[in-house]
């Protein structure tokens, strides 16, 4: 047996004894994350920066303190989550008297989780959470791109987690491939579409269930007549956390000609006041993790003209928080998802276009919008689809743990967060109860 199948076979005889399902447990265990988090916070900091420059700060908030938040809201809510739904009497209409009905959760036994390197501890460790949370054993394989994090990982889940219960697998492509070969009660992946659908297709020789966390290109409508000062603030924090390197992360922006100018210029001020005049040097601005993505983002800076940024060191890969002006539909820079600090503006003529732009491509993960106007928002939200919605505040909607977070089209498929990660990672069974006399 290889190392991978006797990982798994020891999982699923974990899961067999049913020593996962008590409630008792599965808090047991998620207090012991929330220690990981807590006793580990330098050292997952530290990987972080190894890995991607990640700055501290964004470090300690994306990838411990957001995993706790999302810790303490399942302990505080999982009594209440798990609680059996019961059917009223009338729906019962034709059975003997006193049958009940209703519906209660059961874990789905072992499950995989296939991480990415952008948020590889919060994209991690939150699914394992909710896995857990439902009852589960699982496995986690991060993502080798991350390998200090990955490292961590692999050395801290063991000490907190029932060994038994939770394993940990590194590598790559070899051995996900393996993993893959194995039987799942549920997948969890999350990275980019291509792998997406090598994961689904793995899934389906065993009839698996997946949940695909996939990317795209999140567009940003933003309206005539807003402040483009407090626009421009929100849009840079978005687009420029973690380099860009953010599967939310605004990809690009629609607006008139007359409001692409203004934004342009309030952008070079918000950029400005986050970085300094050199970004390079400032501590609150990452990196491209690798020479191949830096190369593939690079290659998009002629895509547009130059209203801000546009500086390149491979050596350090550093790209410049950039916005390109006056982008044209058919750019290279519009043909794929960013995953970068390049921030193109495309002119349109108004809300009408915008639509039908966002309508021509594939259904994005996120879209925003920045308007004063209830019609513009209810247009958003009617017309168009994607997995989440957020208008005045890019990305904040995935901070609200009781929101599902997830794609739809070719942004993903399935959700989690809060109790959204309990149905996913759980199957709702149906329950009848007819009394015998
Ligand atoms: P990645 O390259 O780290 O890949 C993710 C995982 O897939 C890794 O664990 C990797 O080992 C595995 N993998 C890669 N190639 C494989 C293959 N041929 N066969 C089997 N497994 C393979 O991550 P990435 O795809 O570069 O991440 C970026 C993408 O992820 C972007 O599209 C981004 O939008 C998306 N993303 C989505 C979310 C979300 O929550 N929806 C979050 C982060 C990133």
């Amino acid at each position: 047996m290889s190392d991978i199948t006797s990982v798994v076979a020891r999982l699923r005889s974990t899961f067999r004894t049913g020593s996962t399902k008590p409630t008792v447990w599965r808090k047991q265990q998620l207090v012991a994350l929330r220690a990981l988090f807590t006793d580990n916070r330098e050292s997952i900091a530290d990987a972080l920066f190894a890995d991607l420059r990640k700055p501290r700060p964004e470090a300690y908030a994306a990838e411990v303190d957001f995993p706790i938040r999302e810790i303490d809201h399942t302990l505080a809510e999982l009594d209440r989550w798990l609680a059996p739904t019961e059917l009223a009497a009338d729906a019962l209409a034709g059975l003997p008297e006193g049958t009940t009905a209703g519906t209660f959760y059961e874990p789905l036994g072992t499950v995989l989780v296939i991480a990415p390197w952008n948020y590889p501890v919060q994209l991690s460790l939150v699914p394992v959470a909710g896995a857990l949370a439902a009852g589960n054993t699982v496995l986690l394989k991060p993502s080798e791109l991350a390998p200090a994090t990955s490292a961590l990982m692999a050395r801290l889940v063991p000490r907190y987690l029932d060994p038994d219960a939770v394993a940990v697998v590194e590598g790559g492509v070899p051995e996900t491939t393996e993993l893959l070969a194995e039987r799942f009660d549920h997948i969890f992946y999350t990275g980019n579409g291509t792998v997406g659908r090598i994961v689904m297709r793995a899934a389906a020789e065993h009839l698996t269930p997946v949940t695909l966390e996939l990317g795209g290109k999140s567009p940003v409508f933003v309206d005539r007549d807003v402040d483009l000062s407090v626009v421009a603030t929100r849009l840079a924090e978005a687009k420029f956390r973690n380099a860009g390197q953010t599967c939310v992360a605004p990809d690009y922006v629609l607006t008139d000609p007359a409001t692409a100018r203004e934004l342009e210029v309030a952008l070079a001020e918000a950029v400005e006041s986050m970085f300094g005049d050199d970004p390079r040097h400032s501590d609150a601005y990452g990196r491209i993790v690798n020479a191949r993505h830096f190369d593939r983002v690079a290659a998009l800076l002629d895509s547009g003209t130059l209203a801000l940024g546009g500086r390149t060191d491979r050596d350090d890969l550093y790209i410049a928080p950039t916005v390109l002006s006056g982008v044209k539909p058919d750019a290279a820079v519009m043909q794929e998802e960013i995953f970068g600090p390049v921030l193109p503006v495309v002119e349109v003529a108004g809300l009408d276009e915008a639509i039908a732009f966002i309508n021509d491509r594939d259904k994005p993960l996120a879209l925003y919008g920045f308007t004063e106007s209830e019609t513009t928002r209810v247009r958003l939200a009617s017309e168009t689809s994607s997995g989440g919605l957020g208008f005045g505040l890019p990305m904040a909607h995935l901070r609200v743990p009781d929101l599902p977070f997830g794609g739809v089209g070719e942004s993903g498929l399935g959700s989690y967060h809060g109790p959204h990660s309990i149905a996913t990672f759980s199957h709702r069974r149906a329950r009848l109860d007819v009394p015998l006399t």
